[in-house]
């Protein structure tokens, strides 16, 4: 009888990783870049603060109106009654009426109209009688008693205080943020400077895209090389800086030179294909040699064999070859090192739980990601079901995808009805 080695069509393998711990020890092994350069607000979308950015005014700057109204001081009403009040003027936005208010009198005020002294509240046109002219000629106006006092007023600072901290640094800035960085005048903002990703796939098999003779059909054994593609996407969505090193055959001379180019000024490497257990699986082999592995065998699938570590000053992800695993790793382990590295310290993809309408097999002691196709059904309760078959070599599942079903690593299979947990595509694949 033939004695098996372990493989990932074992059941259970207990020297596997979990893939918790592995995150844990990736985030822990990997310093924040700390080098920070400054760019223009309107190209700071998606970048992350190296700085904490504190308000250096008021906003609103001065209290203003937030209706199109009368601006009065409620001591001008008396408890019961009608009061008739004088108009004395207009505080349009952008045109303040300067001039002190008395007791007795309002001034015509339109939405983003500064409060003119002596003025607290502010009665919304619709709820004044006028007595005499058009809307804009009047001179004088009714109001009943039932006014409250700072009514339809926006308070200066009430938006963001001076002084206040209004984005953390560690902060990815979204179009919001862009919003009030630009509401707050400041024009230029300190960013963590891009990351350097270089990256290659790894096989024999493979063809360029822009070495293939358009309408030819491939060699045998041949098929074109889609992870490159895949991680080029992938990296565009985190805007860093990237370098495509192509491709890069099986045997060790090509796959040395290949970890020492990418290393010499990246600081990440990614590479995919060659990472398990075969004679052409080179990756792994070099690696040992110019650097230091951390681990490699997760409980995890797809994705069990994951070379990581650090080859000079870069840190190297060499993922498995096939194109779901490569998409399932980078999302896991590439994406949250790559936001660290970043400085930015919200790492968690958002997971929620949802009912699996399918019945999917699975062998516990691993973490397996299926792809799956989430909605919310006529009751709007969040449901998923699989895209069917899960060959990690499936390409075509992942893009039928909306979210991963990640069945935690105790589980033994799923039954339709069962809970699981889904990580949105939307959120997780950079945006
Ligand atoms: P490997 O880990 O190198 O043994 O590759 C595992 C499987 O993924 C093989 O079937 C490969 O042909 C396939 N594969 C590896 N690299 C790529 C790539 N860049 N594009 C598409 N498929 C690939
Ligand atoms: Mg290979």
């Amino acid at each position: 009888m033939i004695e098996k080695q372990p493989s990932c069509e074992d059941d259970r393998e207990p020297a596997l990783l979990p893939v918790s711990e592995a995150r844990r020890r990736l985030i822990a092994s990997l310093q924040a870049v700390s080098d920070v350069i400054e760019v223009p607000v309107a190209d700071g979308l998606y970048r992350v603060l190296a700085e904490d950015i504190v308000s250096p005014v008021d906003v609103p700057p001065q209290a203003n109106s937030a209706m199109d109204g009368y601006a009065l001081h409620r001591d001008s009403i008396p408890s019961s009654g009608e009061t008739r009040l004088q108009v004395v003027g207009t505080a349009w936005a952008g045109k303040p009426f300067n001039e002190q208010v008395c007791t007795g009198q309002a001034v015509r005020i339109f939405t983003g109209g500064i409060m003119p002294a002596g003025c607290d509240t502010v009665v919304i046109q619709e709820h004044v009688r006028c007595t005499a002219g058009s809307t804009d000629e009047m001179t004088s106006i009714d109001i009943d008693a039932d006014v409250i006092a700072g009514k339809n007023v926006r308070q200066a600072g009430e938006d963001v205080a001076v002084g206040q901290r209004v984005l953390p640094r560690g902060r990815q800035l979204h179009a919001a943020d862009i919003g009030v960085l630009a509401s707050l005048g400041i024009a230029r903002v300190p960013v963590v400077r891009p990351l350097k990703v270089a990256f290659f796939s790894t096989g024999d098999e493979l063809c360029a895209l822009d070495e293939h003779e358009p309408g030819s059909t491939l060699a045998p054994g041949k098929l074109f090389d889609s992870n490159r593609y895949t991680m080029a996407a992938l990296l565009r969505g985190l805007h860093v800086e990237v370098t495509d090193l192509g491709i890069v055959r099986d045997n060790e001379a090509d796959t040395r030179d290949a970890l020492l180019r990418a290393s010499s000024d990246a600081d990440v490497v990614i590479s995919s294909g060659g990472v398990s257990a075969g004679d052409a699986d080179f990756v792994t082999r070099v690696f040992h040699e110019v650097g230091q592995v951390s681990f490699w065998k997760l409980a995890m699938r797809p994705g069990r064999p994951l070379a990581y570590g650090q080859i000079g000053k870069s840190a190297f992800f060499g993922l498995p070859g096939n194109p779901v695993a490569v998409m399932v790793t980078f999302l896991e382990f590439v994406q949250p090192a790559l936001k660290h590295l970043a400085g930015m310290h919200d790492l968690d993809t958002p997971v929620f739980p949802a009912r699996c309408l399918s019945t999917l097999r699975k062998s516990p002691g691993r973490v397996e990601y299926q792809r799956g196709i989430m909605r919310l059904d006529d009751q709007g309760e969040l449901v998923v079901e699989s895209t069917g078959k899960q060959g990690a070599g499936r390409l075509s599942s992942m893009s039928a995808a909306n979210c991963l079903i990640v069945i935690a690593s105790e589980a033994d299979g799923v039954q339709a009805g069962d809970r699981v947990q889904v990580q949105p595509f939307h959120g997780l694949l950079p945006g």
